[in-house]
């Protein structure tokens, strides 16, 4: 697994990126990352994620190298990259985004730098320092409203609802273009909404929790009938870890897009019910109108990842809800 000798992880110390960097420190690889620990949610948890990261370095001997920056700097990135042990032998997990539909809606022009710009830069790094692969973290929004269940990579995928939708489609077509130009090898990862210990804040799962722990109503949009597939976060890891494995395996460059879901869906009705029961609480809803921007269902064809990445996703929703809430509790009592 993983046969890159090191990597740069952007958004090391976020959610997925945190999770990311000990499962490569796990395997004796250099890890290096670049966060700016930004206030898009309590960077108290970013430096809380940022010391188990580092905690578990020291606990296998592998050399983490921290870069505190931002995407958008030439001089913050070229910090980064000039960190890698090995360019030649090296990989780019570039996770650091500004995530989420919503606040896209509010923000579209700081999404698009960050996103945009901030992905370009990366690319622009990874030709100037030859580093040959990079997996970039893409999202089930690039789909929209697509009418077609479940989602398959070859849809059409130009009618983006959000900005924050329409710039992942973006970074993928730039991805794209320095494959073609620089023979870059990437892989585009659409991940369908990930959750599991350390989940954003402001993301259902973990609000929801937390209300329900506080025995507050939750905001509840539209009539409940959406639906996401939900991924666990230990099988998005799986998805990425196969995806490097995938590059470092291709002799020649590649580019291809992958799905990362379950390949199961459920309704927000659903949602909350099972929540509820894994707290122990009758949820008590604030019924508001369906958000625009909100896509009124993700679900994952994760037939191309599974035969191409060996993707093979375990962890059902309640199990995984379960094991969420545990460690909610955990770390609401250490808090
Ligand atoms: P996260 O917000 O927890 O992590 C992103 C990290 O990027 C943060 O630590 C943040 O500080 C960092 N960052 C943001 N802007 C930066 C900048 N300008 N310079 C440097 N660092 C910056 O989010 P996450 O949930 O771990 O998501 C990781 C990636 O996966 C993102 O690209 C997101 O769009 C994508 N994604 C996530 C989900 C999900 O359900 N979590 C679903 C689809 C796609």
């Amino acid at each position: 697994m993983a046969q890159h000798s090191c990597y740069l992880v952007t958004g090391g110390a976020g959610f997925i990126g945190s999770h990311l960097c000990e499962a490569l420190l796990r395997l004796g690889r250099q890890v290096v990352v670049l966060d700016n620990f930004n206030s898009f949610y309590d960077p108290a948890i970013k430096e809380e994620n940022w010391r188990q990261v580092r905690a578990t370095a020291a606990a296998v001997g592998a050399e983490l190298v921290q870069c505190k920056g931002d995407l958008r700097s030439e001089a913050d990135v070229e910090r980064a990259f000039r960190s890698l042990r090995e360019p030649a032998d090296a990989a780019v997990v570039h996770l650091a985004a500004m995530a989420g539909v919503r606040p896209s809606i509010a923000d579209p022009l700081y999404y698009n730098d960050v996103n945009i710009n901030g992905t370009l830069r990366i690319l622009e790094a990874c030709r100037t320092f030859n580093v040959r692969h990079i997996s970039f973290a893409s999202s089930s929004s690039v789909y929209g409203n697509n009418r077609k269940v479940p989602f398959a990579e070859s849809d059409n995928v130009d009618f983006p609802i959000s900005p924050y939708a329409a710039t992942k489609k973006a970074g993928e077509l730039l991805c794209h273009n320095y494959h073609h130009l620089y023979g870059l090898s990437v892989a585009c990862l659409r991940f369908f909404t990930v959750y599991g210990p350390r989940q954003r804040p402001d993301l259902a799962i973990h609000k929801f929790t937390q209300l329900l722990a506080e025995d507050r109503p939750l905001p509840f949009f539209g009539d409940g009938t959406t639906r996401r597939d939900y991924t666990f976060i230990t099988d998005t890891l799986q998805g990425i870890l196969g995806s490097l494995d995938w590059l470092a395996a291709s002799s020649a460059p590649v580019y291809d897009i992958f799905n990362l879901g379950e390949s199961r869906t459920i309704s927000l009705n659903e949602l909350v019910d099972l929540l509820g029961r894994a707290i122990g609480k009758t949820p008590r809803l604030e019924r508001l109108p369906q958000q625009p921007g909100d896509v009124d269902c993700t679900f994952a064809d994760i037939s191309k990842s599974r035969e191409m990445l060996g993707y093979s996703p375990r962890v059902e929703i309640e199990e995984g809800l379960a094991e969420f809430v545990r460690w909610y509790r955990d770390w609401k009592k250490n808090d």
